[in-house]
């Protein structure tokens, strides 16, 4: 009968931490909860003022304008991919037609991200105890996997245009490649303050960079075929677009392939984590240590933990909850004290 007492004796330890921070009264079970993430995030205190909507993120600010800079990527995206669409079956350009699928496929992936930014925001359910953050990590997982696909097809078609290059006019191929190296730039500015915030935030910035620089690789080839008439420049200009997609997506795909088997998300250094509980004063023994990604943005952590005295319980979970959080980056821990080992025989 260890085991339910151990558990117990830690969950009503929780519950009187819980009472020594500031005290809500809340009608609702959809304002608590609002109320009870707040805290994770910012701490115990300051707790005066009032909420206005149930809809909490860790980083309200920052996403917000994220969400807008996506929008602004998706409008700029569109409507130079369409351009580029009409130019390349006019001029008959592998290299414009690839660029504007690959375009396409990148607003795509601006509205996926959208979906995820989104999904992220909405509040934990009784359903959905998580919300609905861990999306961002499955549409990494998709958007790559599509990118890939169209990478494929592009080279397919690029090695067969090699063996009979088709005659382009290399000066339009120029000016919309050189409206494409403004474009993305543009894109790429965008994002910049984004790339180190999120793994599709991230992905959207490597990606916009690298645009702009197959758009100039095309200016310059296209140059080379007005002057030259070398028109396998054309296709080769296409595999070099195939290759850079294949380039910016496997990176992306490995992360979210990551986080998707619940690996240790890369900015914890697990080692760390650990040693830090085994250091703290009481703690006997650490197991059943698990720290996973809830979202591309936000990081859970549960594990168990033997102390020579359950007195010592409110005290750890408090210091607990408030490093991980500030130290590691993890909002949500969850901890399990233990007596003795004869508490968690499977473990
Ligand atoms: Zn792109
Ligand atoms: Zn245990």
């Amino acid at each position: 009968m260890a085991k339910p007492e151990g558990t117990s004796e830690a969950k009503s330890a929780n519950r009187t931490e819980k009472k020594k921070g500031p005290r809500h009264d809340h009608g609702s079970r959809d304002s608590h909860s609002h109320s009870h993430s707040h805290k994770d995030s910012e701490g115990q205190r300051n707790h005066s003022h009032s909420h206005a909507s149930g809809g909490h993120s860790h980083a309200p600010i920052v996403e917000d304008t994220s969400s807008l800079r996506l929008w602004l990527g998706i409008i700029i995206n569109v409507l130079f991919a369409g351009a580029e669409l009409a130019a390349g079956f006019w001029t008959d350009s592998l290299a414009l037609l690839a660029d504007a699928g690959h375009n396409f496929s990148d607003v795509m992936g601006l509205v996926l991200a959208l979906i995820a930014v989104h999904l992220g925001k909405q509040a934990a359910s009784e359903r959905f105890t998580y919300g609905k953050g861990r999306a961002s990590i499955q549409i990494s997982l998709l958007n790559s996997v599509v990118l890939l696909a169209a990478a494929g097809a592009i080279a397919v078609e690029a090695l067969q245009r090699l063996q009979e290059p088709a005659d382009v006019p290399g000066m339009t191929i120029v000016y919309i490649a050189a409206l494409g190296v403004l474009v993305n730039g543009i894109s790429t500015a965008l994002y910049w303050q984004d790339r180190k915030e999120d793994l599709n935030m991230r992905g959207a910035f490597l990606h916009m960079a690298a645009d702009a620089l197959v758009s100039l690789s095309v200016v310059v080839g296209g140059l080379a075929m007005q002057w030259t008439g070398a028109y396998w420049i054309d296709p080769a200009l296409s595999i070099l677009v195939a290759g850079v997609i294949v380039w910016s997506t496997v990176q992306l795909l490995w992360n979210a392939l990551k986080l998707s088997l619940d690996a240790v998300p890369e900015s914890i250094d697990p080692g760390e984590v650990r040693n830090y509980l085994q250091g703290l004063e009481g703690v006997m023994d650490v197991h059943d240590l698990h720290i996973w990604a809830m979202s591309t943005r936000k990081s859970a952590l549960s594990v168990h933990l033997v102390v020579d005295s359950l007195e010592r319980s409110p005290a750890l979970l408090k210091e607990i909850k408030a490093r991980v959080k500030s130290e590691f980056g993890i909002a949500h821990p969850t901890v399990q004290i233990e007596q003795n080992d004869e508490d968690c025989p499977q473990c």
